[in-house]
């Protein structure tokens, strides 16, 4: 019987692995010379920790986790997002007594029972980042620097960038009363979620996808024209920051983002190409998370990107992130001795970094010289019982094919002298 992968994940193979790997490096040089460290932390966390930190009433943790119990009966989910467990991290590894502001990257799997569609699966990529300690919004501006130049470097400049500010605490006490009084009249016509989400956390009827929702929601009070006088100064700091550095944007009042943590500014980088959604990246302030999940007050600001989303809009663009390569030398033997000769010659050359291919499958010559047009090799050369005895081979230049003669012993010497 043949086994399929679970719905919504995909196996990644070598040409499509590398441009993961392409992404993962450009990344990782932005973030360094931003002054980020890497972060990995483990692909499941305590159920508790989501729930708090991204927030009950969000359609991740009301609908879209993968939970279980382990064999000693604690409940585990499959991270949904990178947020939570690099905050748990910062408070458990005493990174509060660091000098601050901490800057962590990562790139990981999360995983999410998700409707599968375009650019929506259940097992994804993210990259992001997190800065603890800086309630300074010139941070907020240096983070979505960092996303563009990120893009930049892909060749991409010129994503929509959307920002807001979904005020603090102390706003949002305010904002959340004016909202329940606008939602008062329509509260019948509601989906169950935002009847719950009405109560709870009246912030998320905004959010709501469902099209009834979004009609109400359209003509609710904007959270911009709520915001306290800290809140509006920080919002000035954003867009004076992007300006100076010209970076477009676009203020959009009614970006609220898909998790409960955020505050003030909040962000997204949208584009066409990506199916329904078109977010890309995603990211925000979060001054009271490190607290809600046990730490000191600390303020917080980060974001993720969906690198499968972001390698279709590479793809739609036309912009090749694999970076293919051949060998510069295929060595064909003819008979056992010419193959030992052969794989020292091979063995040298690889500890010297470069890569040279010769056949392992037993194949006659003249299907040794099909496998290496295949490949697209630089040089082939053929070594048997002949060229062994006079030490004279032919060395071939596939792209020409002029052929040179050689000394055998020499073949090493030649491909390094020769090998770009
Ligand atoms: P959406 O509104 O598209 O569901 P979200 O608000 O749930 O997005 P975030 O939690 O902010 O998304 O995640 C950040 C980014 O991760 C998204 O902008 C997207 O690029 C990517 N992402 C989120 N969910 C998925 C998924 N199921 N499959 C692929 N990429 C995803
Ligand atoms: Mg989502």
């Amino acid at each position: 019987m043949k086994l399929a992968v679970p719905k919504g994940t995909k196996d990644v193979l070598s040409i499509e692995m590398e441009k993961y790997r392409q992404i993962e490096n450009i990344f990782s040089n932005v973030c360094k010379n931003y002054g980020y460290g890497e972060i990995t932390t483990p692909v499941f966390e305590f159920t508790e920790l989501f729930k708090r930190g991204v927030g009950e009433t969000t359609d991740v943790v009301s609908k879209e986790m993968y939970t279980f119990l382990d064999k000693g009966n604690r409940s585990l989910t499959l991270r949904p997002e990178g947020t939570a467990g690099v905050v748990r991290s910062y408070i458990n590894n005493g990174m509060t007594s660091l000098v601050q502001p901490v800057k962590l990257y990562y790139m990981g799997k999360m995983y999410r029972y998700e409707n599968v569609q375009k650019g929506r699966y259940r097992e994804f990529t993210q990259i992001g980042l997190e800065a603890f300690g800086s309630s300074k919004a010139s941070i907020d501006v240096e983070i979505i620097s960092l996303v563009n130049m990120f893009f930049e470097k892909l060749g991409i400049s010129d994503l929509q960038l959307m920002i807001n500010s979904i005020g603090c605490k102390t706003c949002r006490l305010e904002y959340n009363k004016k909202l329940k009084n606008y939602y008062e009249e329509y509260i019948s016509g509601l989906c169950s979620d935002c009847k719950i989400r009405y109560t709870k956390n009246p912030l998320r009827l905004l959010d709501c996808k469902v099209e009834n929702c979004q009609k109400v929601a359209k003509n609710a009070p904007l959270f911009m024209d709520n915001l306290c006088g800290e809140c509006l100064n920080d919002f000035s700091t954003v867009k004076q920051g992007l300006d100076n550095l010209e970076i477009d944007f676009t203020i959009n009042k009614t970006l609220v983002r898909g998790l409960d943590y955020y505050t003030k500014t909040v962000f997204e980088f949208i584009s066409d190409n990506v199916g329904t959604q078109g977010t890309i990246c995603a990211g925000g302030r979060y001054d009271d998370l490190v607290e809600l999940l046990g730490g000191k007050q600390t303020p917080g600001i980060g974001f993720a990107m969906g690198v499968e989303r972001l390698l279709m809009e590479l793809e739609s663009r036309e912009i090749n992130m694999t970076n293919e390569v051949y060998p510069v030398l295929y060595i064909a033997t003819l008979g056992e001795k010419a193959y030992s000769i052969a794989s020292k010659i091979a063995y040298e050359l690889r500890k010297q970094n470069i890569y040279v291919d010769i056949d392992v499958s037993g194949r006659g010559l003249k299907a040794q010289m099909k496998y290496a047009n295949k490949k697209n090799v630089k040089y082939v050369v053929v070594i048997g019982e002949n060229e062994i005895a006079s030490n004279k081979c032919k060395i071939k230049i596939m792209e020409t094919g002029v052929e040179k003669q050689i000394n055998v012993d020499a073949i090493s010497e030649i491909i390094i002298e020769n090998k770009a």
